[in-house]
């Protein structure tokens, strides 16, 4: 379905958060890529070639991955999931992950804080004495680690691992998303005697029986896109978008849904504060014989591995559609726990780079893909890989440097030349998809009432 637009407005990014704009304004989304959903994207390869396919192939003989790693839709407003749930069908899932110590082989349920009695029991009694509950006031989120989770679990699991995951930077960057790994002392003694209930943000999430692209195509569907439409630079006084293919555009007002560092770079606009830190991420996907000791868990926090990787998620351990037709068992119930007795296994791994930095040569690249294999298979999880595709995402993960100003300080920047931040990474935020939709939603209503003007004065013209 096409709209009709009002002059001059549009949405730049086609990702979730910028296609939820445009279906909800009517205004057109200009994406760089030749297809919408951004790092919300699957693709499908064939065993044994690179070929990357936007649709699975007739019959069924591929692996499923993602542009980001394993995309699981968690939380959100229940109107949001209404709205994905009718748009394209979905299966609910109980989250199954854990963190996992190679050097013993030992997993320990997520979060680890609550799972205390798989550890050695002189490390719990340590553990249950140092656990206190987070205040505010820490600076950096070393400190907030240090100051929740004690100095034995930290030098355990929580500064190794966030070490890995925000490559370094925890060290110097602001606490951020303190609810995603909650701390309760009740909840830890409980769990050092016995099994205790989920936690955190993603206890339950849903995912599209049809993959992520269903959504993303359908929403496309419903929404003015125009492909191909890379910004390379914003010119706020004229008024003018520059695109790669040599093309300019007058404009009146945008949302973006961008980066805010690149939207600040594209436009030349500068603030006082310094720019705030982000990490790149490396997501390889592997797809490969299923080896004799792959888990169960839906994905593992790992916080040590030769080859500087953090997570790894198992795809067809949520779903087994995301294995070739062939290579999936008999049932295609989900295993969630039960064990997996597919032939195969569909993998994401995900490491961690300073953003802005330079990144790792394609000879770096392949090495590390070799590295990831091979430490994959020391582990007992994968046979011969039949699959290995890299994907690199600029900014991932955005961070803040302590008491820092600089996002609000651009934001205010753009919006003062009519340039609207939207979405995770526009407003520099941690957020997931459904939150990404809703915002694209309400940011798009807020033009809605100036296309439904223009109509009218367009059909007052007319008649
Ligand atoms: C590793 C990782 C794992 C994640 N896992 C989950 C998860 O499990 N569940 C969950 O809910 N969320 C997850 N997220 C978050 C989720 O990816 C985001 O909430 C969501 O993708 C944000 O959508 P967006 O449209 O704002 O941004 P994007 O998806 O980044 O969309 C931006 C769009 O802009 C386009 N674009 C970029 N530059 C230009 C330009 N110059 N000109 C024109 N177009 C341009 C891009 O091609 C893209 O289509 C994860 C994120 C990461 C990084």
């Amino acid at each position: 379905m096409k709209h009709k637009t009002s002059e001059g407005d549009y949405i730049l990014g086609g990702g979730m958060t910028g296609l939820a704009a445009g279906m909800s304004s009517g205004l057109p989304v200009l994406e760089a890529q030749e297809a919408p959903g951004g790092i919300c994207s699957s693709y499908y390869v064939r065993p044994n070639d690179s070929e990357r396919l936007l649709e699975a192939p007739a019959d069924g003989e591929a692996y499923r991955f993602e542009i980001g790693g394993g995309h699981w839709i968690f939380g959100g407003d229940s109107t949001i999931l209404r709205f994905i749930e009718k748009l394209a069908p979905v299966r609910r899932y109980e989250r199954s992950s854990a963190v996992y110590f190679p050097e013993d082989r030992l997993y320990v349920p997520y979060p680890l804080q609550n799972h205390l009695r798989f550890l050695k029991p002189d490390v719990v009694t340590r553990a249950l004495k140092e656990l206190a509950v987070p205040g505010n006031g820490f600076r950096t989120m070393e400190e907030w680690l240090e100051g929740s989770f004690g100095h034995t679990l930290c030098e355990l699991f929580f500064k190794p691992f966030h070490d890995l995951y925000t490559a370094g930077l925890y060290k110097e960057i602001a606490p951020q998303d303190a609810y995603k790994s909650p701390v309760n002392l009740n909840k830890a003694i409980d769990g050092a005697l016995r099994a205790v209930e989920a936690v955190g943000y993603n206890v339950t999430f849903v995912y599209p029986q049809d993959g992520l692209n269903a959504l993303a195509q359908r929403m496309a569907a419903q929404a003015d896109v125009r492909y191909g439409k890379r910004v390379t630079a914003i010119d706020v006084e004229a008024r003018e978008l520059h695109f790669a293919d040599g093309e300019t555009m007058p404009y009146r007002s945008l949302i973006s849904t961008l980066p805010l560092n690149q939207m600040m770079e594209m436009t030349g606009l500068s603030v006082e504060a310094r720019p705030d830190p982000y990490t790149s991420v490396l997501v390889l996907n592997v797809g490969a014989r299923r080896g004799e000791q792959c888990p169960s868990e839906h994905w593992l926090y790992i916080p040590r591995s030769e080859a500087g990787f953090h997570r790894v998620g198992f795809y067809d351990n949520v779903d087994h559609s995301f294995l070739p037709r062939s290579h999936r068992p008999e049932s295609r119930e989900r295993s969630n726990g039960f064990g997996n007795q597919a032939s195969a296994a569909s993998i994401y791994v995900e490491r961690a780079f300073v953003g802005g930095q330079t990144p790792p040569t394609p000879e770096e690249v392949l090495a590390y893909a070799d590295a990831v294999v091979q430490e994959l298979q020391g582990w007992g999880y994968i046979g011969e890989a039949e699959v290995v595709d890299l994907t690199w995402i600029d900014v991932a993960y955005t961070w803040s440097w302590p008491q820092s100003k600089w996002k609000s300080q651009a934001m205010k920047a753009l919006e003062a030349h009519d340039v609207y931040p939207v979405g995770r990474y526009a407003r520099w935020i941690f957020q997931g998809i459904a939150d990404s939709i809703r915002d694209g939603f309400y940011a798009g209503s807020s033009f809605a009432p100036q296309m439904a003007m223009a109509q009218v004065k367009e059909r007052a013209a007319v008649e």
